[in-house]
């Protein structure tokens, strides 16, 4: 099935402005249209202006809170919910679902786990199969998380999936270090600073374990781009 040719349209209700930004930057960088609400009558009076695809919605906001903001959107339209919860907040997420959210994310979440989820909810909506990806030898079926070399099937960690990922949907195209730190690990993750370094080795060793030629590849200072090199 084709690619619509209209981006989803996604609304983003969040207050805290850094989350909402960096919400904001990665959705759009993956081509959706995304407009941002800092509170629940604004997204409310948003949703009614322009209908969104797909809503991603912070629980604990200022004035009518992320509950009702679900009641009162869900009243209106079928539009799928992604509620963000805090940690350990359990009662949060039964609410949330009860409310008539889709799904629901425990902040702090890396961005590649919501991008899952929030493919997952349009494709259920579109109707879509999942796809798959592929470049040159290499397929991955974004469904089944399952990924091949040629004929040889891989055997991957869930870190070093979301790696690939992001690079075959991003072929030919230059990931700086801080994108792919800020895709798959997240904008709390206090980690060493060679994890990237570290993942591509393994994910390397894997791609080239049958001699397979190199393709991701380093780009010192900048970052690392996946090509084939004739
Ligand atoms: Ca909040």
């Amino acid at each position: 099935m084709s690619t619509p040719a209209t981006p989803a349209h996604i609304l983003i209700v969040e207050d805290e402005p850094e989350i909402a930004g960096y919400l904001r930057r990665g959705l759009a960088f993956e081509g959706f249209s995304v407009q941002v609400a800092a509170d629940g009558h604004a997204a409310i009076a948003a949703a009614r202006e322009r209908p969104p695809d797909l809503v991603v919605l912070d629980v604990m906001l200022p004035g009518i809170d992320g509950l009702e903001v679900a009641r009162r959107l869900r009243s209106a339209s079928a539009v799928p919910i992604i509620m963000l919860t805090a940690r350990d907040a359990v009662p949060d997420r039964v609410a949330g679902l009860d409310a008539g959210a889709d799904d629901y994310l425990i902040k702090p979440f890396a961005f590649e786990e919501l991008l899952a989820r929030i493919r997952v909810q349009l494709r259920r909506q579109r109707a879509e199969p999942a796809a798959v990806l592929r470049f040159g030898p290499l397929s991955i079926d974004t469904g089944a998380h399952e990924v091949s070399i040629g004929e040889r099937r891989l055997d991957l960690t869930a870190k070093e999936y979301d790696l690939l990922e992001l690079f075959l949907r991003h072929p030919n195209h230059v990931l700086t270090r801080d994108v792919i730190f800020d895709r798959v690990w997240g904008y709390d993750f206090g980690g060493e600073s060679n994890i990237i370094e570290v993942y591509v080795r393994y994910l390397r060793q894997k791609l080239e374990a049958g001699g397979e030629p190199r393709l991701i590849h380093t780009l010192r200072g900048v970052g690392y781009i996946l090509r084939e090199e004739s």
